[in-house]
This record gives C-alpha cells, structure tokens and sequence, in this order.
C-alpha cells in the first residue's frame, strides 16, 4: 500500500495583496486544515515573508511560484533557490504551464530550476501537461512523457520533488478530463517516473492533479489511486473551497 501523503497545494498566481494574504492565511489556519494531508500556499514574491511568519506555527507550509536557475548573479528581478530557503520557504513550483508560455521556459530550463531547487533544501513543485490541441491529436502521454524525461532531474526521489499534471487546456476553464482520463495519465507519469528515477522513486512521489479543482470535483479526483493531491488555482484564493478541497481527501 502506498504511504504517500496527500499535498493540496495553493498556486495564487499574481493574485491577493497583503490584507488578502493574511485573511486567506488566517481562515486556513481556524479551518483547521484536516490532519491527514499537507497544506501548502504559493504567494506571490513579496508576499512570501508575511505568508511565512502568519503561517509559522502551523501546518501550513509557504512556497514560491518559480525561482532563477543560479544561485546569484547579474539576473535582474530574479530570485534564488538560496534566498527562498533563507526567507523560510520550503517549496517552489516550477515549469508552470503559464511561465512556460508567458516566459518562454523550456523543459531544460525547468530541469535546472528543479536541481536549484532540490540543492537549495526545497521540495520542487514540477508543472506538466498537455495543450488542448495535443490532446485532441492524441498525444497527451507523449507530451508529459517528453516533459518528464527533460524536467526531472536525477537527483529528485520521493522526499524532494513532486510532479504536478495540469493539463493546459483545463486550467482557469472549469473543464476537467474525466477520472478515467486523469487517472490514465497519472499511472503514465508514474511509469515515466519509474523508467528515469527507478521503482521506489515512483512508488513514493506524489503525482498532483491541477485544472479546475474545486470542492465539488475533489472527492472524486483524490480517490484516484494515482492522484495524490492538487495544485489549485482560483479555488485556493478563498479559504473555504482551499479547505473544502482539503477535506475531500481519502
Ligand atoms: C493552476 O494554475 O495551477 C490551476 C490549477 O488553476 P485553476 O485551479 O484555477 O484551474
């Protein structure tokens, strides 16, 4: 049987203001979150310090939504696996489906983030996932295939990476593929997993579902066997679809 928790992780996007952040931090906090899975909010950069000092104490744990590949230098606006860690975060996402777009950020790249990540003492959050137009021509497995085989690195195991399946065309539409389909994919990441990091890497990495997770679709979604989480946008800016989503879980 497995022994992977459950991770419901908050991606804010560039959503919320100080007041916003702290409120969400707070209703998170009294909810209380169900003890049975892990809490992780994303703020935006300079929301982070006060997301951490708010959540400090509980379980809630605050990560960053990307993070420069170097550990310094001449890279303007850009921040360091090394200040995330310093400043008390414990998680960042990488390869987010909309940096990949907005951002040009390649599998390579994303690669290097998540090595920076694991380096820096970070969990890295990896984003993939299919657009609508490579589903329709029925090349989902091969697109998150590719993705995983060129932005994991080798150095991630179980306790340091967790891989989240957003499919594109999902995300912010409050359209889902079916169980079936989520499922299919999820087992597939899992045996890309298994060929690049072995069996016992697989079998111990949580594999989130992202794309329109919302209190009403989670139940079903989390009971998949391998679905071992949630990555959520929109619903994780309101405290009681974040919890909402949390109970939900097996
Ligand atoms: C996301 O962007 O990671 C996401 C899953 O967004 P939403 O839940 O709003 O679809």
């Amino acid at each position: 049987m497995s022994t992977r928790t459950i991770l419901i992780a908050g991606n804010w996007k560039m959503n919320a203001s100080l007041e916003m952040a702290a409120e969400l931090i707070e209703g998170i906090k009294a909810g209380p979150p169900p003890s049975n899975v892990e809490m992780l909010v994303c703020p935006p950069f300079p929301y982070l310090s006060s997301a951490i000092a708010l959540a400090s104490g509980s379980s809630i744990h605050v990560g960053a939504q990307t993070c420069h590949s170097s550990g310094s230098g001449a890279h303007t606006g850009d921040v360091s696996t090394g200040m995330l860690k310093d400043l008390g975060c414990t998680h960042v996402i990488v390869g987010h489906s909309e940096r990949r777009t907005d951002h040009g950020e390649t599998d390579a790249l994303v690669m290097a983030q998540a090595s920076a990540a694991i380096d820096a003492g970070l969990v890295a959050v990896i984003c993939v996932g299919e657009t609508e137009a490579e589903r329709d021509a029925g090349n989902t497995l091969d697109v998150v295939a590719t993705q995983i085989a060129g932005s994991l690195p080798d150095a991630a195991t179980a306790a340091n990476a967790v891989i989240a399946y957003e499919p594109v065309w999902a995300i912010g539409t409050g359209r889902t593929p079916t169980t079936d389909e989520v499922q299919d994919v999820h087992a597939a990441i899992r045996a890309n997993i298994a060929s690049k990091l072995g069996l016992e890497a697989a079998d111990g990495m949580r594999i989130l579902y992202g794309g329109s997770m919302k209190p009403t679709n989670a139940k079903e979604l989390l009971a998949l066997p391998d679905v071992d989480g949630g990555l959520i946008g929109g619903a994780s800016l309101k405290a009681e679809d974040f919890l909402g989503i949390a109970r939900s879980a097996p």
